[in-house]
């Protein structure tokens, strides 16, 4: 029997990742284009269909094409004012796209979160578990949920936006008008501005020699710091992953998951980020989940979003 084979894109503000995946979430090859956002939606869309095109042309028995695009994808496929891309109001990406590309290849559209979950839910740390929360760490913090192996996409699409879950009503201002989100505390941006406030008072931080040393002060830093045995480092991050297992815990006592996924940048940070969020989650949450709630890591990291689009797209036209 033929191999089944997907193009999945991830669409980002700065690049567009587009890989051919086996349904089994392998790569048969794969490449990066500058999106060129500033340039507004009509040079976006002909980017994605180039990107499509260069990997049609070497003749691999394509049956659908998946696109991971940020911000909430409704219910009729289309995306609102997505961040960090210019002059874009509504628009329906697969629509647009239809007139660049071969007429019989079905076209999926969804939130990238929500795919980077579908490859971990498809062929990753989930693959064997029906339910999970997923939460990606990033700029901004995403989230899925994964129920019966599906995406649940909520009434409009919107669902598993667990970076908006304010352990604080009266905490720091989040780019979503709300006070005290998760985001707000451990997107990489917040994050990296609070420890360089808190550097300031810290003057034996090895950090400063790393900052000194050319280094740009970022969540990755705070690990390297925090590894190489740097005490503020390491009580930051436990700072942080005990707000992040506050949230977390909020998340699953809502929605009965036993599992949490956690993808994204800052991913690796498992031992001074990870664990205090993992002992964070098992203490608040509620007695018949904490008993054997689950923190792992993802198994896809940059690749997450083409691979799950990919997928996503086979699955849901029916491929596989
Ligand atoms: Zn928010």
């Amino acid at each position: 029997m033929e191999e089944t084979i997907a193009i999945g894109l991830d669409v980002g503000g700065t690049t567009i990742k587009a890989g051919l995946v086996r349904r089994d979430g392998t790569l048969i090859r794969h490449a990066a284009f500058d999106t060129r956002a500033a340039q507004g939606p009509d040079a976006v869309i002909e980017r994605i269909a180039e990107a499509i095109r260069s990997l049609l042309d070497g003749g691999e028995p394509v049956a659908s094409i998946g696109l991971g695009v940020p911000g909430v994808v409704n219910n009729r496929g289309e995306i609102s004012y997505p961040p960090n891309f210019p002059g874009w109001g509504v628009v329906n990406v697969a629509e647009r796209l239809r007139p660049h590309l071969p007429a019989q290849l079905p076209i999926v559209v969804e939130n990238d979160a929500n795919v980077a979950a579908y490859a971990e839910a498809r062929a990753g740390t989930g693959s064997s578990d029906q339910d999970f929360l997923f939460i990606t760490l990033g700029t901004g913090v995403g989230g899925c949920i994964i129920s019966g192996g599906n995406i649940w996409r909520g009434a409009t699409g919107g669902a598993g936006e667990v970076g908006h879950v304010s352990i604080d009503i009266n905490g720091p201002l989040c780019n979503c008008g709300a006070r005290g989100c998760i985001e707000a505390y451990i997107g990489h941006r917040y994050m990296a501005t609070e420890a360089a406030r808190r550097l300031e008072r810290d003057p034996d931080s090895l950090l400063h020699a790393m900052i000194a040393a050319g280094k740009e002060l970022d969540p990755k830093l705070v690990d390297e710091a925090a590894v190489a045995g740097d005490m503020f480092a390491r009580e930051f991050l436990a700072e942080m992953g005990t707000l992040l297992g506050a949230a977390l815990a909020s998340m699953v006592n809502m929605t009965d998951m036993h599992l949490v996924i956690v993808g994204g940048g800052l991913s690796h940070a498992e031992k001074y980020l990870l664990g205090p969020a993992r002992r964070s989650l098992q203490l608040r949450a509620i007695k018949s989940i904490s008993l054997d709630v689950e923190l792992r890591v993802a198994r896809f990291s940059n690749d997450a979003g083409m691979i799950g689009a990919g997928l996503l797209s086979l699955v849901l036209t029916g491929t596989v």
